[in-house]
């Protein structure tokens, strides 16, 4: 129960019950909030919300905290939405002493908050486990403070960062030169906060009205030791991380079957636990009859008859891996350190274990990539296809997004990837190997997102109410373009958004400053920049 006096918080998700429920990583903030005595803390989502603060009548006193966890770039209108339904201004410089701090993390704004940094007053950079306690802490030390004092103060925190306290420069040529303290005894940089405890998180609320329903969820690893260069979950977590079986993932799994017999054991890959073998063992005790089993994607060359026989047993249909390309030179690339030889191994371990099915998940338009390639992929699904016949195959398949703090975000995406996911339509459906492509377009709206500097802000305000549709994001820019340095533009921004083709589509050099150059990654830019190169020239990481 929240004592007297408890700061007033409302945490929200961008979007229904059924599916914020269903992340992780909100269940565990609101738990960790909801532990403690000193704060009352309510849920929001877009179709239901814990009752006010005051009473379900009343739109109760006034707040301290709004949190929003935000785990999917194109979700960012959405949080506008629910500020405004809670009479909060949508942008962090129109509000006042008597509105609460608005602040926000997951892995979309530490890797780079900066088109959606005009909306937040403090953005946690890193793992919450660490983070939340020393902000709330903040919090509640300054909450008497006028606002502007309460920022300074939360600033000092480390991995809070208060974008209202950093001003951008930009060059005539449109270019960004900085994002630099706007006072003295700001910190110039942010750096992101890594939580080194042995347990990792686990669901705190089992429903049925879960979009898993009735899933208990359990956290094996924590990023991936692959470092495969384009991905956003191994090198913005850094540095892998595993509890150990008995202290730290038997407890947690043992806990929720107490209570479900649904299991999901989530991580970026995770087989990579070097336990995992004894994990499923364990699991595969008669005292388990009946309990479900699902895991999110493993690594190919991890998978074994033992793997699949378990899987099927507690009631998985089909395994998931992620091979990237079909092409051994462009795995070789992007650093996937992962044989043709391995991936058939993969297939026929899964079939001969009674599963199914197998998803392989693929990309197309990465750095270097021909058309043959491509070609090689589809051929390798016809062969797999032929090799272990019976097994249900579908490839999914998207196009490269560069994402911050990875050794490709100074890449661009590139627009022939649109006619190479049609190439791959063509070869395989006529065949019966399912096809799952996610659109380019999408793709094009999210790294416009992932690389953006705040200038977009006023984009994703102008989103609002058609960000379901590609039309209306591009609708938004346009407008923006059209109005900046107006006088309706003049309360966000008087400056245009960063230009179209240069976010998305231009490869930048490694000198240039990003959006994100003053918040602090797991890894050094030079150590990115390196990466990248080794991976360009050809040499794979060899561990
Ligand atoms: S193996 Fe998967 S999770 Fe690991 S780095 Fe590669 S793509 Fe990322």
């Amino acid at each position: 129960m929240p004592e007297a006096g408890a700061l007033r918080a409302v945490l929200a998700f961008p979007s229904t019950y059924s599916v914020g429920i269903t992340s992780l990583g909100y269940q565990v903030v609101w738990a960790t909030l909801a532990r403690r005595a000193d704060v009352d803390v309510r849920r929001l989502f877009t179709d239901q919300g814990d009752p006010p603060h005051g009473g379900s009548r009343s739109r109760g006193p006034a707040l301290d905290l709004f949190g929003l966890s935000l785990s999917w770039e194109l979700d960012g209108p959405v949080l506008l939405d629910l500020l405004e339904q809670q009479r909060i201004p949508i942008w962090a410089a129109e509000r006042g002493d008597g509105d609460p701090i608005v602040f926000g993390g997951g892995p979309v704004l530490t890797a780079n908050p900066e088109p959606l940094a005009p909306f937040f007053d403090a953005v946690l950079l890193g793992d919450g486990e660490l983070l939340l306690p020393a902000f709330v802490d903040a919090v509640q030390e300054h909450r008497t403070a006028p606002r502007a004092e309460r920022l300074r103060q939360l600033a000092q925190v480390p991995g809070v960062y208060v974008p209202s306290l950093y001003a951008p420069r930009y060059g005539s040529d449109g270019r960004l030169l900085g994002v630099e303290p706007a006072e003295a005894g700001i910190p110039a940089t942010v750096a992101k906060q890594t939580w080194r405890g042995n347990t990792l998180s686990h669901s705190t609320v089992i429903t049925p009205e879960a979009a898993w329903p009735s899933i208990h969820m359990v956290e094996v690893v924590r990023s991936c030791p692959e470092l495969c260069r384009f991905c956003l979950a191994s090198y913005l977590t850094l540095p892998f991380r595993t509890p150990s079986l008995d202290d730290g993932l038997i407890p947690a799994v043992e806990k929720g079957l107490s209570a479900t017999q649904r299991l999901g054991l989530l991580g970026a890959s995770v087989t990579q636990h070097p336990q995992f073998a004894d994990l499923l063992a364990w699991l595969d005790q008669d005292r388990f009859e009946g309990t479900r089993v699902s895991v999110s994607s493993v690594r190919a060359a991890t998978v074994t008859p033992e793997l699949g026989r378990i899987l099927a047993k507690r009631g998985s249909k089909s395994l998931t891996i992620a091979i990237e390309s079909g092409s051994e030179r462009m795995r070789q690339v992007v650093n996937k350190k992962l044989a043709s030889e391995e991936i058939y191994a993969a297939a026929r371990y899964a079939k001969e274990g009674g599963l199914t099915g197998l998803k392989l998940y693929g990309m197309v338009g990465l750095p270097t990539e021909e058309e043959a390639d491509v070609e090689a992929t589809a051929q390798l699904l016809l062969d797999l296809k032929k090799a272990t016949p019976g097994l249900r195959l579908s490839l999914g398949v998207s196009t490269f997004v560069p994402k911050a703090h990875t050794p490709f975000q100074w890449q661009g995406v590139r627009p022939e990837a649109e006619k190479r996911l049609k190439l791959l339509a063509k070869r395989l459906k006529p065949k019966g190997i399912e096809l799952r492509p996610e659109s380019y377009g999408w793709s094009v709206i999210q790294a416009l997102l992932s690389r953006s500097d705040r200038r977009l802000a006023p984009v994703i305000a102008a989103a609002r109410g058609s960000h379901d549709s590609l039309g209306g994001w591009k609708k938004a820019y346009r407008e923006v373009l059209e109005q900046a340095g107006t006088p309706a533009m003049s309360r966000s921004a008087d400056t245009p958004p960063p230009a179209w083709d240069d976010v998305i589509h231009t490869t930048w050099q490694t000198e240039r400053v990003l959006p994100w150059t003053h918040l602090q990654g797991a890894l050094a830019p030079e150590v990115l920049a390196g990466h990248a190169a080794s991976s360009l020239a050809g040499q794979v990481d060899q561990r």
